[in-house]
């Protein structure tokens, strides 16, 4: 075996030129979406007012999204990913040394890219087929976002599209979280505080409690209603959507190249999960070596106070609060589900994506929990040791190595475990101090 670098790194010419498209080769179907109301599945012309078509067509799994393994990335999209990908692929050896573990800690780094996390993957796709949809003339991305990184990554994807972008964000994290917004606004954004006078369903709330600090549920209502007034909007979704987990393969492609760079393959892969996107991207290369009998496993960490995965039913469930969007099956906490206030916003969601959700039925994903308070101290080791400091969602990523590592060594493994660092938290500190304490003069 040759010895692995630090960092692996693959060239510009490298970056993959095909994202993997896994539900064309599991063994299993994920079910496609149903009506939201009508007993039926959903069809193009349904909802191709709210969404671009070609996030509807891939989400459908129409023609070659329900066929081909490999969906030609459009050069439009590799030239920007170019911008900040391949991205590295980092052995965490300070860690590995601080925990005195007999396994190899790999970390892949989403958190390098414009807006901070693996969320720009995906919403300059969005972006980009909204601006080259034939016979429509979209003009403008709407969409919610809860602690801020998918309004900031679709801000960001617009801005490079020419489209204008407009992002309901939940009151709350609007007032006491500004930083995101202000990079929204940077690139170009119109931010609304939500719920807004925009809609009749903000104005309703406001008229009924005028203290109403928000959700992600109304801020989704809020924005598929504001882009029902305007044919030339859509509606952009960061997370559940099957077409945002066939953009983040892009992930795992590269984690399998600059893994077999070094002559590794893995044992273990760890990741956070929100929606499951980040994840899902993540692994999907790797399952399908898991289904051709190879040992590997792959292990999905939720908050303990948001168990989706863990404690959540297997059933049809709307995406949204006020049951506009199409029923998916999935793991669900149910769509009235109002999560508790933890930092990690970006795994407040009440549903993971239908692929995870059938890759962890079908025992091919185990999942964990972890709490708040011992994620954090995760994140504040993984700063010390290998200075980066992890999203408060990508904290759930590292800990879940730091504990599998543990449990290699008690058992005198050597295993290769990689986690997937979905964002960094430079501009999540506020919640870190909260957790951690750092306001306290010392
Ligand atoms: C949004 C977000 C997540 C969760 O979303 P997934 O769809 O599960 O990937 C995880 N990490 C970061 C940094 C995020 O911004």
């Amino acid at each position: 075996m040759t010895v692995p670098e630090n960092k692996i790194i693959l060239s510009e010419a490298q970056l993959p030129q095909h994202w993997y498209n896994i539900v064309a080769e599991l063994p299993f179907d994920v079910p496609k979406p149903l009506h939201p109301v009508e007993d039926r599945a959903v069809e193009i012309d349904d909802f191709d007012w709210l969404w671009p078509a070609e996030c509807l067509r891939i989400e459908l799994q129409k023609d070659e999204y329900g066929t081909d393994a490999w969906i030609e990335i459009p050069e439009f999209i590799s030239d920007v990913y170019r911008r900040y990908r391949p991205s590295p692929l980092v052995r965490a050896r300070s860690l590995e040394k601080h925990l005195g573990t007999s396994a190899e800690i790999y970390f892949k780094r989403e958190d390098l890219n414009p807006a901070g996390s693996h969320k720009f993957n995906t919403a300059l796709v969005q972006a980009y087929y909204a601006a080259q949809e034939d016979g429509s003339r979209i003009r403008c991305m709407v969409t919610d976002t809860g602690a801020g990184q998918w309004g900031a990554a679709l801000a960001m994807a617009c801005e490079t599209l020419e489209l204008d972008c407009c992002v309901f964000m939940i009151r709350k994290s609007y007032d006491e979280k500004p930083y995101r917004r202000y990079m929204m606004r940077m690139a170009g954004a119109e931010v609304y505080s939500s719920p807004s006078e925009l809609t009749s369903t903000g104005r309703q709330i406001l008229k009924d409690d005028p203290e109403n600090s928000g959700s992600l549920g109304i801020g989704m209502s809020e924005a598929i209603e504001f882009v029902k007034e305007n044919p030339e909007r859509r509606l952009a979704l960061g997370c559940m959507s099957y077409y945002a987990v066939l953009h983040q393969s892009i992930i795992g492609l590269e984690t399998k190249l600059q893994l077999e760079q070094i002559d590794r393959s893995p044992d273990l892969m760890v990741g956070c999960v929100g929606g499951g996107s980040n994840f899902t991207g993540f692994i999907a290369p790797f399952v399908r070596d898991k289904i051709e009998g190879s040992s590997i496993e792959f292990r999905a960490i939720e908050p303990e106070s948001i168990p989706t995965l863990s404690e959540g039913e297997y059933r049809y469930d709307w995406a949204d609060f006020s049951e506009l969007t199409p029923r998916i099956l999935m793991y669900t906490l149910g769509h009235r589900f109002v999560p508790p206030p933890v930092h990690s916003g970006g795994l407040r969601y009440h549903g993971k994506t239908p692929v995870l959700s059938a890759l962890v039925k079908n025992d091919v994903v185990g999942t964990k929990t972890y709490s708040q308070r011992e994620v954090f101290d995760a994140g504040r080791v993984f700063l010390k040791t290998e200075g980066v400091l992890a999203a408060p969602e990508s904290a759930h990523a590292v800990l879940g190595a730091i504990d599998a590592a543990r449990d290699a060594s008690k058992a005198g493994r050597k295993q290769v475990i990689v986690l997937c660092l979905s964002g960094h938290g430079y501009l999540d500190l506020k919640g870190f101090s909260d957790v951690l304490d750092l306001d306290t003069p010392n």
